[in-house]
């Protein structure tokens, strides 16, 4: 383990950037960030950002391809920037998790080299919890939030930032900061774990479990009566599965710019009463339905085809965002009984 004083985090991040972007979360009117690293960009001691990481390897908009015509002929040209290198610090255990559950959706065959090429090009530094919040509840999934994951783990305290390399590229990188940071025994990250899992432990959601949902539990829920109640006030907003780290439903849409067309994919909702369309009508046509898919592929289908891994990570974004205040615990404790947490 290696360590800086926080009063160094500044040249560590200088030296980072010096080969590749750096992103880290930064505070703004509405809460915290990721934004590019520059000198005078201050680190946000927030505990988590407004919107995911999952933008920097599947952006909310991205251009694919382009085409441009001449007479018969067309031309395909391949406008990928996906090959940029750059590193996301201050990434927590829950969004490091998230990962996870995308690299198997667009890293299985076949594979999305889009999204490929960002997951090789990008570094993840994480960073331990140490002020977890009410709306925090990673433990329901098996989420280490004093432990994370990534290229490289990170531990803060108050005068000194912690070091771990967990892969070969978070080594890499540990070499080119290694003049700047020195070895280090791991008292004082211990401790703050201690600390922190004892703060989980109080927490409101701390013993809401997910043991009651999975794989093979279709026809156990699917009919439940409760989504009618709970799916009765849900706008449709989409809110909800744009700031969710591993929502992944997106749309492919060509755009005549005049001079050629343009293929962009963006991020879409299976919350939106037009979302997969097809010429004759809706598959899903009711709120009831589209909402109680969200959480039916989030709690049963997900896990069902990927060994049991659920596709939430108890980040609670959807707790804090939604308008009308629904989400993802209130259909777990309804569905899975008024013991569940
Ligand atoms: S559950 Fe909430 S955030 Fe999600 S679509 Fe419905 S109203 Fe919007
Ligand atoms: S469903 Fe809600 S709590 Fe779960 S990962 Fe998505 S935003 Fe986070």
């Amino acid at each position: 383990m290696r360590k800086c004083s926080i009063n160094d985090l500044n040249s560590v991040f200088e030296k980072i950037s010096q080969s590749a972007v750096l992103y880290i979360p930064v505070d703004g009117e509405n809460g915290a960030d990721y934004k590019i690293w520059e000198k005078g960009v201050e680190l946000s001691n927030a505990l988590n950002t407004n919107k995911s990481p999952k933008n920097f390897f599947f952006p909310q908009s991205e251009d694919l391809v382009e085409f441009k015509t001449e007479g018969k002929d067309i031309e395909v040209i391949d406008i990928r920037d996906s090959k940029e290198d750059f590193v996301v610090f201050g990434v927590r255990a829950c969004d490091v998790k998230s990962f996870e559950v995308l690299d198997r959706v667009f890293l299985s065959e076949p594979v999305d080299s889009y999204y490929a090429d960002r997951r090789e090009h990008g570094v993840i530094i994480s960073m331990a919890c140490s002020r977890p919040v009410e709306t925090c509840f990673c433990q329901t999934f098996d989420i280490d939030a004093t432990n994370p994951l990534g290229d490289i783990a990170c531990w803060k305290t108050d005068d000194a930032v912690y070091f771990e390399a967990k892969t070969e590229k978070g080594q890499a990188l540990m070499d080119k900061i290694s003049d700047l940071t020195s070895e280090s025994d791991d008292k004082a990250v211990e401790e703050q774990k201690t600390k922190t899992t004892e703060i989980m432990k109080r927490l409101p959601l701390a013993d809401l479990k997910a043991d009651k949902f999975g794989a093979g539990k279709t026809e156990e829920f699917f009919n439940d009566p409760a989504w009618a109640e709970l799916s009765q006030s849900c706008l449709g907003c989409g809110t909800c599965t744009f700031v969710c780290p591993t929502c992944q439903c997106y749309d492919i849409k060509d755009y005549n710019t005049g001079k050629g067309v343009i293929r962009y994919r963006c991020w879409d909702s299976c919350m939106y009463s037009d979302f997969t369309r097809m010429a004759h009508g809706n598959s899903r046509n009711s709120q009831l339905e589209r909402f109680r898919q969200r959480f039916m592929h989030k709690l049963v289908y997900y896990p069902e085809n990927n060994e049991g891994l659920f596709s939430c990570v108890g980040c609670g974004r959807c707790l804090s965002k939604c308008p009308i205040s629904m989400n993802i615990v209130k259909v777990m404790k309804t569905l899975g009984g008024k013991n569940n947490g």
